[in-house]
């Protein structure tokens, strides 16, 4: 049968090598550049492709394509091929027909990474367990070379819009906030749908771990039947099965099993992260995970990197990057996380963001603001009157210089941008590490 993968990162080498083990025969096809990494795996596995190109003929006689999370469905290709009447699947379909794992598959608009890599964490310290999705290697490469007993997903909404049998028994949805509506045709429901897919195959043998304080995800909930069994967490009230947050304690009952868990020597900050510690522990209470273990676990996990990570501290001011925080959710709950006067570096391409869910935090915690992108103005029109500082800059390093000018002993200074950054940026991570090297370099 013949497999053609669209796409040659790294969802799509790694279903190509996987695919190829099946005995499929297998094309890759990449309208843009392959990565040299990547082009190399491919030869040396000898396996066709082409860049820089789509050779129709050779991908519309497909038995079953692979689409790359990144390539969008308004694509004309892509279209052809579903015209076609040839199944279109994404990378974490075709990787889980190849194994007996069990499967935790951790969704939603914030908190993936950091959910899944702490629950990786927590499972590893007991389980064979894998961490794939959208983090590091990819799951089907895994699958080949690994083969564990236990996987933990990271699942975006792009992998989930092309799942047909992809079946977790464990399901986790962090929580639901617009973000990627360009590819949802600008409709919410459709980007809600698609996050909920998540659970479409789960039967009443398997979990769905989900913010109860989510109205969205609640909302949903009541309009819409599932199969598996719901276990809600809770920063605000108590749950009888589920988990909850009560006097520094995370509280998680399952199948009338409690166990109770303070919260105080936890190394994450932040609201969004006991949400996100009650998620992971709840997967590894129903993992069987021993409680000591949890704790433990949860007191050494240091967090990943640019996520509210903290950098370094000169003169008594703490520097913290937050560079991940690409949307105003993310930067929601960084604000609400600082315990001190906060000289707040903000800016880059604007999502269509709302900025006025920030104001009261603007206004308890903020001293001065640095703009840092192509969409200062509405920043400024935004924030301009609800601080003594706004200032504005297209270099990272001159940002840094002034927020090193601005603060004070005792302060914090914050990337946390609520913006995309490709204005400035290749990416987040590279935004991430110019503010760190700026900061060492002070
Ligand atoms: P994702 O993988 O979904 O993008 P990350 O774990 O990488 O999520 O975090 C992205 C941003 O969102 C970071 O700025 C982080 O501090 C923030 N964040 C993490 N967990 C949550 C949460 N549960 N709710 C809201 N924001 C969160």
């Amino acid at each position: 049968k013949k497999l053609v993968i669209l796409g040659g990162g790294e969802s799509g080498v790694g279903t190509a090598l996987l695919g190829k083990a099946k005995g499929y025969n297998v094309f890759l096809s990449d309208k843009g550049k392959i990565k040299e990494k990547y082009r190399d795996v491919l030869l040396n596995n000898e396996i066709e492709f082409e860049d820089e190109q789509h050779t129709e003929s050779k991908i519309l006689n497909a038995d079953i394509v692979m689409k790359s999370p990144g390539i969008p469905d308004k694509v004309a290709l892509v279209k052809q091929i579903r015209n076609a009447g040839i199944m279109v699947v994404s990378e974490i379909e075709f990787a889980s027909n190849y194994t007996d794992a069990t499967l935790v598959a951790i969704t939603g608009s914030n908190g993936k990474t950091t959910t899944a890599t702490l629950t990786h964490h927590l499972l590893k310290q007991e389980l064979d367990v894998g961490l794939a999705g959208n983090i590091g290697d990819s799951f089907a490469k895994q699958i080949l070379e690994k083969n564990h007993k236990n996987y933990v997903l990271e699942v975006s909404s792009f992998q989930l819009d092309d799942i047909h049998d992809f079946k977790p028994k464990i399901a986790v949805l962090t929580n639901i906030t617009p973000d990627h509506l360009d590819r949802y045709d600008y409709k919410f429901e459709n980007y809600i749908a698609s996050k909920f897919r998540i659970v479409e195959n789960q039967t009443k043998e398997d979990y769905f771990i989900y913010d109860a304080d989510d109205e969205i995800i609640t909302n949903w909930l009541q309009n819409n039947e599932i199969q598996s069994k719901k276990l809600p967490f809770s920063l605000t009230r108590k749950i009888e099965e589920g988990a909850y947050y009560e006097d520094k304690k995370i509280i998680i009952t399952i199948d009338n099993n409690k166990i109770i868990m303070p919260t105080d020597n936890i190394a994450l900050e932040g609201k969004h992260n006991v949400k996100n510690a009650m998620a992971a522990s709840a997967v590894a209470h129903l993992l069987k995970i021993r409680k000591q273990t949890i704790r433990e676990s949860l007191e050494n996990f240091q967090g990943v990197e640019h996520r509210l990570e903290h950098v370094l501290k000169i003169n008594k001011v703490q520097y913290i990057n937050d560079s991940k925080a690409t949307n105003v959710n993310a930067t929601y709950f960084a604000l609400e996380s600082m315990n001190a006067p906060t000289v707040w570096i903000v800016g880059g391409v604007d999502k269509g963001n709302e900025y006025r869910e920030l104001f009261q935090f603007v206004n308890e915690k903020v001293k001065a603001i640095i703009c840092l992108g192509v969409d200062n103005k509405k920043l400024i029109e935004a924030f301009g009157n609800m601080v003594d500082v706004i200032v504005e800059t297209q270099y990272m390093t001159e940002a840094v210089k002034i927020a090193y000018k601005l603060a004070d002993t005792g302060d914090n200074v914050l990337l946390s941008p609520a913006c995309a950054s490709f204005d400035l940026f290749e990416n987040y991570e590279d935004r991430g590490r110019q503010f760190k090297d700026a900061v060492r370099n002070l």
